[in-house]
């Protein structure tokens, strides 16, 4: 007994809001396909994974299965139907299966339990179908009135993955002519009995903006909360103005060093690094490299943030100390948030900017530095880094 899946996945998702056809659209990481795939991959009655892909999506489908194994794939035709009927003939060309599991590439939380129910329903039927009840009152409509009501309890919906011995869904998908969209119409239609199963309510299909913006939260609520701190000094020289966070502010001196100096950002800088553990400012900036002579530090800022979005990271919140004596950091802490905040694409009620002095001790008390200590807190969603594509 030979079982394939047959993963549908070369529809272009135009509903779904998101500028990716939606089985490529990342979810904790990685491609919604590629989760779709693995459920069944991860099956121990399954023998064979086949994807049918849109011919256009080829580079986003070998990005997308990086580590899986490199699936089968087949390119699908202009409708649901033609993609199905392309991916059973590839099938027939010598790796015909017994059972074929048909299933959506937007369906990718799919449970073993769910897929075992199905290829168990097989052995008694040519066809099987999972099922879940309606929780919602179901209304005929004409125009803008109600019609009736209809009862529901003989009323389900249908999930994928759809079951059928191999040689009757090949043949009765050559035959077909009516546009179908399920694989189980197509049965129903020929007069085959497709015997139902129980579905899963977590067996969602994504298709729509609202279904993405649950993923959203699905992703951070399994996300995983990262800190990070930065610490940095510099010495107050000759000048007029000190930049702390990009702010230019009126000072008796000025801070020296290798870049702006702007000390607040090296410290956010370096957070931001601690958190995704990328090292420090000096091992992406050297101060040996003379292309950092006057640069702004902003430049680093916007260097662990372009880090910190590969990896899908989302900031929470900065809270930094400005440690010195002078300048009075206070009046102008509303500039400095401002500030922060636009640097970091965050709201500024998640950035905090204090000041303190060391009461006229140590390094900054004598007026001769001016300190920093930065945290930042991230989410990054679970599972591995996010691939580029
Ligand atoms: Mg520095």
């Amino acid at each position: 007994m030979t079982i394939t899946a047959l993963i549908v996945a070369a529809g272009r998702g135009t509903r779904s809001g998101e500028n990716l056809p939606k089985q490529y659209v990342p979810y904790k990481g990685q491609a919604i396909l590629a989760h779709t795939v693995q459920c069944f991959l991860q099956h121990k009655d399954i023998d064979n994974v086949v994807v049918v892909i849109n011919s256009k999506d080829e580079a986003l489908y070998t990005a997308a299965m990086v580590g899986l194994g490199a699936p089968d794939f087949v390119h699908g035709g202009e409708t649901r139907q033609a993609s199905v009927l392309t991916g059973l003939e590839y099938l027939a060309e010598g790796r015909a299966p017994d059972k074929v599991l048909i299933h959506d590439a937007a369906r990718p939380f799919v449970s073993k339990e769910v897929i075992s129910r199905v290829i168990a329903g097989l052995d008694d039927a040519e066809a099987v179908l999972p099922i879940v009840p309606l929780s919602d009152t179901i209304k005929r409509i004409d125009g803008l009135t109600v019609d009736a009501t209809i009862d529901r309890d003989n009323l389900g919906a249908a999930q994928t993955p759809q079951g059928f011995r191999f040689d009757t869904i090949l043949k009765l998908h050559r035959q077909s002519t009516n546009a179908a969209t399920d694989d189980a119409a197509i049965a129903e239609r020929a007069g085959v009995a497709v015997h139902v199963v129980d579905g899963d309510l977590a067996n969602i299909k994504i298709t729509g903006p609202a279904d993405f913006a649950l993923l959203r939260l699905r992703e951070v609520a399994s996300g995983e909360l990262r800190t990070g701190t930065g610490f940095d000094v510099h010495r107050v020289g000759e000048g007029s103005s000190v930049i702390l966070c990009g702010v230019d502010i009126p000072h008796t001196g000025s801070l020296m060093g290798h870049s702006d100096a702007d000390v607040a950002l090296h410290a956010l800088t370096d957070a931001l690094l601690g958190a995704i553990g990328e090292g420090d400012i000096g091992r992406h900036f050297p101060p040996s490299d003379p292309q950092w002579a006057g640069a702004n530090s902003r430049l680093f800022v916007d260097h662990a943030m372009s880090l910190v979005k590969a990896r899908g990271g989302t900031i929470n919140n900065v809270d930094m100390t400005i440690i010195c004596e002078a300048p009075k950091i206070a009046p102008h802490a509303p500039a400095l948030i401002r500030s922060v905040a636009s640097m970091l694409g965050i709201d500024e009620d998640r950035v905090s900017i204090k000041a303190t002095t060391t009461e006229q001790l140590g390094v900054t008390g004598d007026g001769g530095g001016i300190a920093t200590q930065a945290l930042v807190t991230m989410t990054l969603p679970a599972g591995r880094p996010e691939k580029q594509i």
